[in-house]
């Protein structure tokens, strides 16, 4: 223990666990990179008027989640909540938009932050690995994303997970439709705080986490289902929806994303054993972003999964994802001369892919052979001065303990072939 604990909201990943988050990210990179997607880095702060504007005045994030850094006294940067709008920023800096085809199919990985209340699920620094496609109006775009976090989920072995799907409306009916919901909700009685969001982002008040009357609902169906456009050929969930290369979804005329960039097809997975926390992934249209953050019509559609609620919801469903040992060969020296001969033994294992470790800080014997076994390797590499002599070395499996001498010249090609 030091005086020191991580900053609340934010924990450690441990080498224990280390593996199951390596995992989890490649299983949602893998089936975007064999789709076209690119890979970007964007720095971890930007303007903070980038997420204010680009995210819009009225959502959480920028209400009250914000991380915001105070340059020379004033607040200019910001912590990234989430990766869209950097991602987009950073296209359109690069003109990429421009420059290639459309869409512009990007991906990313790294943390963000909000300020947000800690909880199980919920963190004020977290990870997300992101797929945007920008550019493009083509709802089997919608579709190709959907599919890949689809395929990302189930390559991991997660099965209770559900799609959710809405459509928040385009240019022509969202604005109808949101003075309908306005004009229904200034008859409620509601309290104050959601009195200002039905002011500022009406939809907002149809958020699953927000307090409504029973009756607001019933009444967005009455204004008229928004439609979910293109995406019919997707099957819907139930006994017969096989999966067999296509995805099931529900219809759920009550979801609406936190962030207000969103447009028409919006969508959550949701995994049913998180509790509260149970979104391990969101995403939808976001057709105005670019316009809003000073950029051309650039029509997009993307998504943001959570590693670290996927991998909370592995642990739920008791999917144990087994991480290889980290060392295959522990050399443990006997003397001196020992310590210089295997040290260059191992190093010359670990340039032929052979992963290897030593027994450092002089220990003796009995320690050292403890210090093999932790490691989880297969082989100890024992020698003393009377094996250099003869140029050997024992080699100890470790499962058995049956020991056997190898020259050391053959030490590389023995090990191939043994960890084959
Ligand atoms: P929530 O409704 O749970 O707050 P959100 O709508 O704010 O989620 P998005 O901005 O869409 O979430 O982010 C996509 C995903 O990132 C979420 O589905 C979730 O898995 C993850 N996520 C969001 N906020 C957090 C957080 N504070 N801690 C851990 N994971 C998070
Ligand atoms: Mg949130």
């Amino acid at each position: 223990m030091s005086s020191f604990q991580a900053p609340k909201g934010t924990y450690d990943i441990l080498p224990a666990d280390a593996a199951t988050v390596l995992a989890v990210r490649e299983a949602i990179a893998a089936p975007l990179r064999r789709s076209g997607y690119g890979y970007i880095e964007t720095p971890v702060f930007e303007d903070v008027n980038l997420f204010s504007r680009g995210v819009g005045e009225s959502t959480d994030i920028v209400s009250k989640e914000m991380f915001t850094l105070t340059k020379r006294g004033s607040e200019e940067l910001a912590l990234r909540p989430e990766g869209t709008a950097s991602v987009l920023r950073a296209a359109l800096q690069a003109n990429l938009h421009r420059t290639g085809n459309l869409p512009v199919k990007l991906w990313y990985s790294g943390s963000q932050y909000r300020y947000e209340r800690p909880q199980k699920g919920r963190y004020r620094q977290f990870w997300q690995v992101g797929a945007e496609a920008i550019g493009a109006e083509d709802p089997a775009l919608d579709a190709e994303l959907i599919i890949l976090a689809d395929d990302a989920y189930r390559s991991l072995g997660l099965r209770n997970f559900r799609i959710l799907l809405n459509s928040l409306g385009d240019k022509q009916c969202r604005p109808v439709y949101r003075a309908a919901l306005q004009d229904f909700l200034s008859g409620l009685d509601l309290d104050a705080d959601t009195v200002r969001r039905a002011e500022l982002n009406p939809l907002r008040v149809l958020d699953r986490q927000a307090r409504v009357g029973a009756g607001a609902t019933g009444r967005r169906a009455d204004a008229g289902r928004l439609p979910v456009r293109g995406l019919q050929g997707l099957p819907r969930a139930g006994p017969r929806a096989a999966h067999g290369g296509r995805v099931s979804f529900e219809d759920d005329t009550k979801l609406v994303r936190g962030l207000d960039y969103y447009t028409r097809t919006t969508f959550e997975f949701v995994h049913d054993g998180l509790g509260a926390q149970s979104a391990v992934g969101g995403g939808g249209r976001y057709d105005g972003l670019s316009e809003m953050i000073g950029g051309p019509s650039l029509p997009s559609v993307g998504w943001a999964l959570g590693v670290d609620r996927t991998v909370l919801a592995l642990e739920a469903e008791g999917v144990v994802l087994t991480a290889p040992g980290a060392t295959d060969v522990f050399a443990v020296p006997l003397g001196e001369e020992a310590r210089r001969v295997l040290f260059g033994a191992v190093t010359g294992l670990r340039r032929e892919g052979i992963r290897a470790d030593f027994a450092y800080g002089g220990k003796g014997l009995k320690a050292a052979m403890k210090a093999a076994d932790r490691s989880g390797a297969r082989f100890a590499l024992v020698a003393g001065e009377r094996d250099l002599a003869e140029g050997l070395v024992q080699l100890k499996d470790l499962t058995n303990g049956d020991q056997t001498p190898v020259a050391l010249d053959a030490l590389v090609a023995t090990l191939k072939e043994k960890l084959k």
